[in-house]
């Protein structure tokens, strides 16, 4: 049997390259809307449809819809669902219209092939604005909501093999393809229906016709990441107003919130202030007279049964670093003052064996900690995407006060 060639090899592979383009297949790294810190926008009060519109000029709206689905991930459907309800809220919403109206993007939507699909043909159409070249905003708003209704038939599948690719679309199909290796509740600061939302609100933006290129991924250049990032913004936003409900002590006395579980603060990071920080720079300064960073300092607040010893529940610790990285952990019994104030105390139970020299890294906070009573309220500072933020306060004297944010869990600490 005669073997191909290798400029024949070439030639097929080149080939495959221009088909695969031709059909419209386009594959995207991992997404980094959900990892990103929130662009410092005022948050708007406002929920969807209820204020801020002018009534004679209706809000366009579209609907997402499931055409079919195949999935690696049993039962999927109920989340899938739930994504692309969310989705078409979003893109529906004044909030959305109100944050896409004030960016601009690097012009990547001019396919450089012609269309081989009719429905590609409608939708992908040039839309750059001749005074900036550059893609205004509302034009994406305009190709999102071009539509009443989109069928969307959506694949949920093993790749097989490690990747880095969350998944890819097909604007003749009007199909978005996903790897389910990242579709792990665990793994994510927001909920499944929402990260999987922002990933097809991702690929909706590939199908018509937005494309990566040699512009960097950015939020504020690329169509995709930009519209991620938003979509992130808006999801997050209605879930913080329904959090806030409800006390936040009232999720802690039960432990019925995921995202409420470890409060934490790393200083260099997150700039304390006043009497508490007075107290912390202490630490600090005792950290690094041992020649050591100082991290971390944080609560947790449902911790594991191996971090409970003689009926503590909660572990306050402190993490350092100077070549070897060293968490040290306080056991404490947290105990309630006043369930419906939310004020508590607590005991301190015992160490993780800290030497003499280490316990000096958390010496002033653990004075305070152990001495006085705390409740805890929402704070208004503006956190990654997914964490609540919070105000630890002393009752005794509310100067003395931190900020903190919730995270569901931190690998270094368990
Ligand atoms: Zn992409």
């Amino acid at each position: 049997m005669k073997h191909p060639s290798r400029k024949a090899h070439i030639m097929k592979l080149l080939l495959l390259i221009v088909v695969i383009i031709g059909l419209g297949v386009s594959s995207c790294k991992k997404n980094k809307a959900a990892l990103e810190p929130a662009p410092i926008e005022e948050p708007k009060p406002t929920t969807p449809n209820d204020t801020g519109t002018d009534p004679s000029v209706p809000l366009k709206e579209v609907k997402l819809k499931m055409g079919t689905l195949t999935s690696s991930i049993a039962n999927f459907k109920p989340t899938a669902d739930e994504a692309l309800d969310l989705l078409s809220k979003v893109l529906s919403s004044q909030e959305f219209k109100d944050s896409i109206a004030k960016y601009n993007y690097a012009p990547t939507n001019q396919l450089s092939t012609p269309r081989q699909c009719s429905r590609a043909t409608n939708l992908n159409i040039i839309k750059v604005n001749p005074l900036s070249n550059r893609i205004d905003g509302t034009m994406v708003h305009d190709d999102l909501l071009k539509y009443k209704d989109v069928t969307l038939n959506l694949v949920v599948r093993d790749r097989g093999e490690p990747t880095t690719v969350m998944g890819s679309s097909s604007f003749c199909t009007f199909t978005i393809t996903s790897n389910d290796y990242w579709l792990k509740e665990d793994d994510m600061s927001m909920t499944l229906a929402e990260e999987y939302a922002i990933h097809l609100g991702h690929e909706l933006c590939h199908i018509l016709g937005y494309y990566h290129n040699t512009h960097p991924d950015t939020k504020t250049e690329d169509v995709s990441y930009g519209i991620g990032t938003l979509i992130a913004n808006v999801l997050w936003d209605w879930s913080l107003k329904e959090i806030k409900k409800k006390t936040l002590h009232s999720y802690l006395l039960d432990n019925s919130n995921w995202r409420l579980r470890c409060l934490a603060v790393e200083p260099a990071e997150m700039k304390q202030s006043g009497k508490f920080d007075n107290i912390l720079q202490q630490d600090i300064a005792n950290t690094k007279a041992a020649g050591r960073s100082y991290n971390h300092f944080y609560f947790d607040f449902n911790p594991p049964e191996t971090q409970r010893k003689n009926g503590s529940n909660v572990v306050f610790g402190v993490t350092t670093a100077s070549g070897s990285y060293w968490v040290e952990h306080n056991y404490y019994k947290m105990e309630w003052i006043d369930k419906n104030q939310g004020t508590f105390k607590f005991s301190f139970i015992a160490n993780n064996g800290s030497g003499s020299a280490t316990l000096n890294y958390s010496k002033n906070l653990r004075a305070l900690f152990e001495n006085k009573t705390f409740k805890m309220i929402y704070s208004n500072q503006k956190g990654p995407n997914g964490r609540v933020m919070a105000n630890f306060i002393c009752v005794e004297d509310p100067e003395i006060f931190f900020y903190g944010k919730f995270e569901r869990k931190w690998i270094n600490w368990f």
